[in-house]
Parts: C-alpha cells; sequence; structure tokens
C-alpha cells in the first residue's frame, strides 16, 4: 500500500454539506483545467462531484477524451491538464497511460489500491514464466503461453504482459481476448501448435470466461499460487502433469469484495421463493469476479456495464438480487425502485471495495486546494499525488492495451500518433460515448512533465 499523508483536522471537522459545496467552489474556481472520474463503487457523496462515472477502462478513455490529444509531445491540445480519478490506483495508472504526457493524473488517497492488483507482483510473475516454462518443456509441450490480465492489474503486470505477446482484457471482454489468445494471438498458430493462457491475476474471472469458452474446469485449468512457489512448493503448487493438460493456468489472486457472495446466498433465495410461480422470482445477478460456484447458480453474470444494463432495462414488478459491490447495488437500486423493480443486494455482507472507500470528499477537497495554489503561483505549492507509470512499463503495458482495444472497440479509439508503438499515448473516446454527466469545453493542457512518484513508478526489468 502507499503512503497518505493524513489530512489537516480541518478537513476533517467539515461536515459532508460543507465539504460538498467547498469542493464545489473550487471546481468553478479551477474550471475546465480538470476532470474527476468516479468509478461505479465509489459513494454517493464522491459520485456526485464526478463529471463521468463508469469502469476502470471506459474512465480512462473518456479522461483521454477530455484532455484532447495533446499527444505525447506534450499534451499541449485543448483539454483539461489534470485528471483526479476517484478510484483506485491500478485505475490511476491505466488512465496515465492512456492520456498524454503533460496531463497529471492524480489519486486523491494513495493508500486507495486494490488488493486484486496487489496479488500479481511483477517479480513473482516473471518467476512463474521461467518455471511454467521448464515445466512445460520438460513434458515436451510443443506450443506458447499467451499471458492475459485483468485490467484490475498494475502497470507493471500489464507490461510483463505486453512484453510477451498478450493482451489485457475487461470483466465484458475476457471470452473475446482469451479466444484471441487461444488462436494464437498476434501470430497465427502454425500447424500443430497448442497455446495456454496464462490468466492473471483474477483466478475466478479466468475461470468463469474458460467455463463460458467450453475449457473443463476440473482439467482444462490449473492454479498458480506464487505463495506457494515462495514457501517452496513447485510450481505454485500445481503439477507437471497439470499444467501440460491445461489450456488456462489461473493466477491464484482474487477480489476480496466479490469472493464474499457464496453459493448459499443464492441458495437461501431459491428455497425462500421455492413456492412461488417462476415468474415471479427473484433473478440473481452476479459479476464474473465471484466464484464459479456463485456464477454456476446465478441466472445472469457479467461486467459491472452489464449489470447496470441489465436493471436498467428490467422489467417493472422484477426482483434481483445483485452480487457485486454495495456502493453500485445501493445507487441502482434507489433508481429501480422509481420505476417499481425491486433490486437487492445478494448478500447482507458488508460487501464493499474498502480501499476505494478511501477516497472521500475531506480527500477530494485537499487535492482541489492543492491545485488552486499550483495555479495561483503559491511558493511551494505542488500537485498532489501524481499517479506516473514508468516509461518502459508504459510502454508495454500500451502494446498490451491496445491490442485489447482493437480487438473491442473502434479503432478511433486509440487516438492519434499510434499509441504505445507509435510512441503517443492513446487519446479519445467522448462524451457522447459514454455515461457522462456533463462535459465542459476544453482548456489548453500545458506542457509540463509529470512528477515521477518513485513508489507509483512500476519498473519493468528485463527478465
Ligand atoms: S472491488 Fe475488488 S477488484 Fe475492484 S478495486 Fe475493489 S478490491 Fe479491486
Amino acid at each position: 500500500m502507499l503512503w497518505q499523508p493524513a489530512l489537516d483536522d480541518d478537513y476533517l471537522r467539515l461536515t459532508p454539506a460543507e465539504l460538498g459545496a467547498r469542493i464545489s467552489a473550487r471546481r468553478r474556481e479551477l474550471g475546465a483545467k480538470l476532470v474527476i472520474l468516479g468509478h461505479h463503487y465509489q459513494t454517493d457523496e464522491v459520485i456526485q462531484h464526478a463529471d463521468f462515472t463508469g469502469d476502470s477502462l471506459k474512465l480512462s478513455q473518456l479522461a483521454a477524451g477530455q484532455v484532447g490529444g495533446g499527444g505525447a509531445a506534450g499534451g499541449d491540445g485543448d483539454g483539461a491538464k489534470y485528471v483526479i480519478f476517484c478510484g483506485v490506483h491500478f485505475m490511476a495508472e491505466t488512465a496515465d497511460m492512456l492520456t498524454p504526457e503533460g496531463v497529471r493524473v492524480i489519486l486523491p488517497d494513495m493508500s486507495a489500491g486494490c488488493s486484486m492488483a496487489d496479488m500479481a507482483d511483477y517479480e513473482e510473475a516473471v518467476e512463474a514464466w521461467g518455471l511454467i516454462d521448464a515445466a512445460l518443456k520438460g513434458q515436451g509441450f510443443k506450443g506458447r503461453v499467451i499471458p492475459v490480465t485483468y485490467i484490475n492489474s498494475t502497470a507493471a503486470i500489464k507490461a510483463f504482459v505486453g512484453q510477451r505477446g498478450g493482451a489485457v482484457c475487461t470483466s465484458s471482454n475476457a471470452q473475446f481476448v482469451m479466444e484471441w489468445a487461444l488462436r494464437g494471438g498476434d501470430e497465427p498458430l502454425k500447424a500443430g501448435e497448442r497455446v495456454k493462457v496464462l490468466f492473471l491475476p483474477d483466478q475466478h474471472l479466468g475461470r468463469n470466461t474458460s467455463a463460458k469458452l467450453g475449457i473443463e474446469v476440473a482439467t482444462g485449468t490449473v492454479v498458480y499460487d506464487p505463495r506457494k512457489t515462495a514457501r517452496g512448493e513447485p510450481l505454485g503448487g500445481a503439477t507437471p502433469e497439470q499444467l501440460m493438460s491445461a489450456t488456462t493456468i489461473l493466477w491464484a489472486g482474487h477480489c476480496s469484495v466479490h469472493k464474499l457472495f457464496k453459493p448459499e446466498h443464492v441458495l437461501a433465495i431459491r428455497a425462500a421463493e421455492a413456492e412461488l410461480p417462476r415468474a415471479e422470482r427473484t433473478k440473481v445477478l452476479v459479476h464474473p469476479e465471484c466464484l464459479r460456484e456463485v456464477v454456476e447458480l446465478a441466472d445472469l453474470d457479467g461486467s459491472t456495464e452489464f449489470i447496470i444494463k441489465t436493471l436498467r432495462s428490467a422489467a417493472p414488478g422484477s426482483r434481483w438480487a445483485v452480487g457485486t459491490e454495495v456502493h453500485l447495488v445501493m445507487r441502482e437500486a434507489a433508481e429501480a425502485a422509481k420505476r417499481g423493480v425491486s433490486v437487492r443486494i445478494l448478500s447482507e455482507c458488508q460487501c464493499l471495495c474498502t480501499t476505494m472507500y478511501r477516497i472521500d470528499q475531506p480527500h477530494v477537497l485537499w487535492v482541489l486546494d492543492e491545485l488552486a495554489k499550483v495555479e495561483l503561483g503559491v511558493k511551494g505549492a505542488r500537485v498532489p499525488n501524481v499517479v506516473s507509470v514508468h516509461p518502459e512499463a508504459r510502454r508495454w503495458g500500451l502494446v498490451a492495451l491496445e491490442r485489447m482495444l482493437r480487438l473491442s472497440v473502434p479503432i478511433e479509439l486509440l487516438g492519434k500518433g499510434g499509441g504505445a508503438t507509435g510512441g503517443a499515448k492513446a487519446a479519445g473516446g467522448g462524451a457522447e460515448n459514454s455515461g457522462a454527466r456533463g462535459s465542459r469545453g476544453g482548456q489548453r493542457a500545458r506542457g509540463e512533465r509529470p512528477v515521477e512518484s518513485a513508489t507509483a513508478a512500476a519498473g519493468v526489468a528485463e527478465d
């Protein structure tokens, strides 16, 4: 976890209403110089200040669009020059990779990490790569391993994947990206060649996606646990034979929020409604970061955007139990209630993303106050909490991101300059494609260089 200095008591003494008013006032002062992004899992207090809401990739693409595509040369196109990302650290890294270099991406609380992303460490991934390769060669494997990483991963892991012919995926397109990998990725399969996918860091998304592709979970997937390797177990607890038989090698990471949903939560709903006509029963809708057993029992599973779309188009009178982060579910429940749709969370446990919860109004106001000082030229003032990805990690991370973007979105979203391979950070995606809550006119971004945060700089070593 990155270190975040404590805020002055003044911030903590303000009421939510006072904080909200002061944030709004600062917003007016700073005008179009900044854009605030709010991830779906944020609290309502934070979301009310967001220009855009969405999932991590959509927000990063929107950020790239809002800053005006100044390009890698310095971001001097029209648009915001500060992006305040109310999400978690890996999301701010992705936004930094997709925006021009003159744009500062700010995480209001540096301790807002993601437990899942933290479960895949670059050095451990390099070690696993070598061990898996040696074990497969020992088994006479003729083929390639292509790494795929969920976007919920560090910039260093995205770079690890990009450097080895792999791609990033989201929960919306994981199936599509895995199919691409199994076809050989960017290098078509040769006769007799086989491909295995190393899926990082979420074993559940990897397992659920494999099952959707018809891969037999028991024999066609195997878990590699780096903690077991660290404890001296060979191959992260897998055997060479299991690796040889598997199509998908699953990294042993998980989301600490989604793993709280259990099969018994679904079964309890089913039991309570066993006497009801089928059409009146509660439908269970879950995110694919949930356990395989939960997804198997659910009526529907899909990404955050899929969940939102499904609930917003649900028929009046229908009832839904949703297995994902509580703030999103409660917000959708309030919206749905106006249309006569009943939405509840699948489990009564506190299924909230505690790290994202660290972003709150006091931290947002503190960031805006510091930016105002910078803009006024106050001596000693500096842009706070800049998340800046190391150039080498950016280069290869963008390769992995662009492979995914080419597979899943119109090519114009890749923006000017051809992205990583062309040396430019990608830009594009506009408010018209989004869940925009409003957009403002552009502001000329200046050619400032981002401050390299030692902790945020995800260095990539050659393996
Ligand atoms: S909900 Fe899970 S995967 Fe998403 S940011 Fe929080 S810990 Fe990470």
